[in-house]
């Protein structure tokens, strides 16, 4: 039996969205005192260069078919050495509770009797629309906004019409599925000449930003890349006012 002196402790820690400015004081402070770090697809090498040089970093980061054995996978490597009595940081992309699964490993490292400490972080969802000049809300403009994804093809109508209600929508891991999230969502009464806008590997270097209408993205005439944050409502106009500012200061 382990006593609870000799148990680990799990941080959930958040790297934020790409740039390693963007990453919080708190996340590279406990960065700094872990024994092992579990990391993702999306975290930076640069985060990565804040750990201590004897920590053991292992890469779980999740291919498309393989997310169920990796998971499984990242919740043994937790169980394992948290309770030998590391300190073990599961750094996720973005904010680690925005659809990471990071819960669901605080859970049940709650359930082993490991300590779990959550370091939030810089959602993508809300800072790459953001630094590409996109605001989630306006005055007059959008009053509202819901973060939602679509990365398989389950949305029933019901579910579309409430998504549809929304003033801006904001979906993560939707690039693939983004033909039918544009078609379910102009079947759910929103408008072809609507505005949107790709930010593909928002905050980092080679960000790239395409614009565009719903119908063109229902049409399949919208190309890009994952990752990428997919935005869709009136405030993507207010990027031509405020992407300059931006730019200049990088
Ligand atoms: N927990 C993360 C989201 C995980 S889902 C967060 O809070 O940001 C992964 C999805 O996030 C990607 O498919 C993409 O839609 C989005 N994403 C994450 N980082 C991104 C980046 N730098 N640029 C564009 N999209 C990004």
């Amino acid at each position: 039996m382990q006593t609870e002196l000799n148990r680990g402790k799990l941080f959930l820690i958040g790297a934020g969205p790409g740039d390693p400015e963007l990453l919080t004081v708190k996340a590279a402070r406990v960065l700094r005192e872990c024994d092992v770090i579990l990391y993702d697809r999306l975290v930076s090498k640069e985060i990565l260069r804040l750990v201590r040089p004897d920590a053991q970093l292992i890469y779980v980061g999740k291919h498309e078919g393989e997310q169920n054995h990796t998971q499984s996978r990242i919740f043994d490597l937790i169980r394992t050495h948290a309770l030998s009595g590391r300190t073990v940081g599961r750094l996720k992309g973005g904010d680690p509770l925005v659809f990471g699964r990071g819960a669901e490993e605080w859970a049940l490292a709650m359930e082993d009797g490991i300590e779990v400490e959550l370091i939030p972080g810089v959602s993508s969802a809300i800072a790459v629309p953001g630094l590409a000049g996109i605001p989630l809300t306006y005055r007059g403009v959008a009053q509202s906004f819901a973060v939602i994804t679509a990365h398989c093809r389950q949305g029933r109508t019901e579910q579309w019409s409430k998504y549809a209600a929304i003033d801006t929508l904001v979906v993560l891991m939707g690039v693939a599925n983004r033909e039918f999230i544009a078609q379910s969502l102009i079947a759910a009464g929103r408008g072809t000449d609507e505005p949107v806008a790709f930010i593909e590997r928002g905050t980092l270097p080679e960000e790239r930003v395409i614009e565009g209408t719903l119908g063109a993205v229902a049409a399949d005439q919208i190309d890009a890349q994952s990752p990428a944050v997919f935005v869709i409502g009136e405030v993507v106009r207010l990027r031509a006012r405020l992407a300059c500012s931006h730019l200049k200061n990088r």
